[in-house]
């Protein structure tokens, strides 16, 4: 469909001329001209408006999404059709979503599973203790991980519309964010929600480490829970800091200065 085709393509043009006025303008890249927000926000309600799978990125929606952060007056404009595009195509591309309380029930019943197993690991004997003392790790590790997400987040007023399995691309399950109380809250509170994940995960395996040595876990427990917590923090220097929740603290925080 040569109209499907030619709207984006021409959203994309406004998109570059207004980045182009807002540079010429003051001197310096502060932002996109609210001409080309309108333009692309537009261009994605049209496509939303068929049946079909916009492509967000080459709408220049995520660019218009940026330029609405590093202009705060235009969140109270924008935020609700920004959350409503971005739920749309969600829904849309993800079919394992769940009711938010669901997930929260869940990891909570894994997290309080995990910190019983910690308790029963006391009364075993050699070496099951460390075998249940590393599954309960395990466990408490995976849990807090959304939990963090969402407790940081409801702190500080951000809403979550779902919690969903988005595979094959992630394996682990995530909570969705309502992007309009995402967009209303400071980029240091959107910030910290994102890093909450991450940190709390990492903190695990140290915090169990203790209770371990506590209870006289063998030294072989102790050096896997070790190896866990060093392997995790591994994995966010290589990956985690390019692409996933380090990423996105490091683009909030960039922000806020
Ligand atoms: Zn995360």
């Amino acid at each position: 469909m040569v109209e499907g085709g030619l709207r984006p393509a021409w959203a994309a043009v406004e998109f570059g001329f207004g980045l182009l006025r807002s540079e010429v303008g003051d001197g310096r890249l502060t932002g996109v001209d609210e001409g080309a927000i309108e333009a692309s926000l537009a261009a994605a309600e049209r496509e939303l408006s068929t049946a079909g799978m916009p492509d967000l990125r080459t709408l220049g929606f995520w660019r218009a999404v940026a330029a609405v952060k590093r202009r705060p007056e235009l969140v109270d404009r924008y935020a609700r059709r920004i959350a409503t595009i971005d739920r749309t195509v969600f829904r849309r591309r993800v079919r394992l979503a769940f009711p938010v309380a669901l997930g929260v029930v869940l990891l909570d019943l894994g997290l309080f599973g995990g910190l019983l197993l910690l308790v029963v690991a006391t009364v075993v004997d050699h070496p099951l203790r460390e075998i249940i003392v590393i599954v309960a790790a395990g466990a408490i590790d995976v849990t807090t991980h959304g939990l963090a997400h969402v407790a940081v987040g409801t702190f500080v007023g951000i809403d979550f519309t779902d919690w969903f399995f988005d595979l094959p691309k992630r394996p682990q399950p995530g909570f969705k964010i309502d992007y309009a109380s995402y967009l209303r809250a400071s980029p240091r509170q959107r910030a910290w929600m994102h890093a909450a994940g991450a940190v709390a995960t990492k903190l695990v395996p140290f915090l169990v480490m203790p209770y371990a040595l506590a209870i006289g876990a063998e030294t072989w427990a102790i050096l896997a829970l070790l190896a866990l917590g060093v392997v995790q923090i591994l994995f966010d220097l290589l990956y985690s800091v390019r692409a996933s929740d380090w990423k996105k603290f490091r683009r909030e925080m960039r922000l806020a200065r």
